[in-house]
């Protein structure tokens, strides 16, 4: 890390663009774009494609087939080749379906801005821009190359993205994730848990419910008994949760049941604790004599372990503090593409992005006057590090 970033002077000429960062979170909220819309989130993609290119960076557009296309901008420093590399990591797609914009509008009320994805986190890809502006206007240049890597399928679980997002990550010194902050002192995210999906598909056999109920496996009744024993589980105490999410079986209440299936929410704060819940879903045998089981799926992003955050956590701290304000930190259930490179050992810093609320509902909204605060610690970070 360098000694030190000018923190009031990018906060100073940071607020004065308020009103800027404001336009184009509208501009950005007004550009649908739902993860399985190909079209919006493309669309919304060029428009923040421009907004890089406008400050000066290289921009490769990386093309899906099915999904939206991904977003890479790069900003090397003059004179450096090696100089190591930082990633500022986000999404562009949102959980809402297109149109609906017609029922909540991007609107400005009382100092705050709402609209579909305002805040999860469309407002976090403003800060970043405006953070590459403030080090330009402060006349600060980074040591590292800045690496921004918008992905376009975050909230359906970065199928298309993850193999990029830790390629890139293995390449840089500090990932830097643009997620929502969490409540309203804005904390940043120091650890997330690992979040799965398990299913467990059970098969009997049928049988009439009345004449040979006999010579029936009731593989609801199997279900039901696994959920038992796999909710026993369950140590939230140690960050591990099992939930059952869905469960599905039977034909009619007259026939005993060949299969039932139950889908079940897992999530763990550890990866030895991870693996070892993964390693008892693959050993559970079936209960009832005659019904057979089947074990799918696992986890799908690792946990983010604090100790991979502590330490830019640490320096996040002191560059928000030389700005008066005190950063907090939080730890969270719910997982972001910042699990993958934590998982990988790259310093990872979460929750950088704006300050509100409401995240994936009808009111969902940021807090204007934080986000000059939230870019110059970015600045301050890109800066630093
Ligand atoms: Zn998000």
């Amino acid at each position: 890390m360098n000694a030190k970033a000018p923190m009031l002077p990018f906060l100073k000429w940071l607020q004065t663009r308020e009103a800027r960062m404001t336009r184009l979170l509208g501009q950005f909220v007004q550009a649908e774009s739902p993860s399985f819309d190909k079209a919006g989130v493309d669309s919304f993609g060029a428009i923040v494609a421009a907004e890089c290119r406008k400050r000066g960076a290289k921009v490769r557009v990386l093309r899906q087939e099915k999904r939206g296309n991904h977003i890479r901008a790069e900003w090397r420093p003059p004179g450096k080749t090696d100089a190591g590399q930082i990633l500022v990591l986000g999404h562009l797609d949102t959980v809402y379906e297109a149109g609906t914009l017609a029922r909540m509008p991007f609107r400005i009320s009382r100092g705050r801005a709402y609209g579909p994805g305002v805040f999860d986190m469309k407002a976090g890809i403003v800060i970043a821009l405006f953070a590459i502006d403030a080090l330009a206007a402060v006349k600060v240049a980074p040591g590292k190359r800045i690496v921004f890597l918008w992905t376009s399928d975050e909230e359906i679980g970065s199928g298309t993205s993850r193999g990029l997002i830790e390629r890139e990550a293995q390449r840089s010194d500090a990932v830097l994730v643009l997620e929502p902050a969490l409540g309203s002192s804005g904390c940043v995210k120091t650890a997330r848990k690992g979040v799965g999906e398990i299913e467990i598909v059970a098969t009997g056999r049928a049988a009439h419910a009345g004449l040979n109920p006999e010579d029936g496996v009731n593989a609801i009744n199997e279900i039901a008994r696994q959920i038992a024993r796999i909710s026993s589980w369950n140590q939230p105490s140690r960050g591990i949760t099992v939930s059952a999410g869905l469960v599905e079986g039977g034909t009619r209440t007259n026939v005993v049941p060949e299969t039932a299936r139950v889908v079940v929410d897992v999530r763990a704060s550890h990866a030895s604790d991870m693996r070892a819940l993964e390693r008892k879903f693959r050993a559970l045998r079936p209960i009832l004599r005659g019904a057979k089981l089947q074990i799918r799926g696992g986890f799908n992003r690792p946990p983010l372990e604090r100790k991979a955050s502590a330490a830019l956590y640490g320096a996040a701290r002191l560059l928000a503090s030389e700005m008066g304000v005190t950063l907090g930190e939080a730890s969270v259930g719910g997982g972001s593409d910042g699990n993958f490179t934590a998982a990988l050992g790259v310093p990872t810093l979460d929750g950088l992005g704006a300050i509100g609320d409401g995240a994936h509902s009808p009111g969902e909204k940021i807090l204007i006057r934080a986000m000059p605060e939230r870019a110059a610690l970015v600045a301050g970070l890109v800066s630093t590090i």
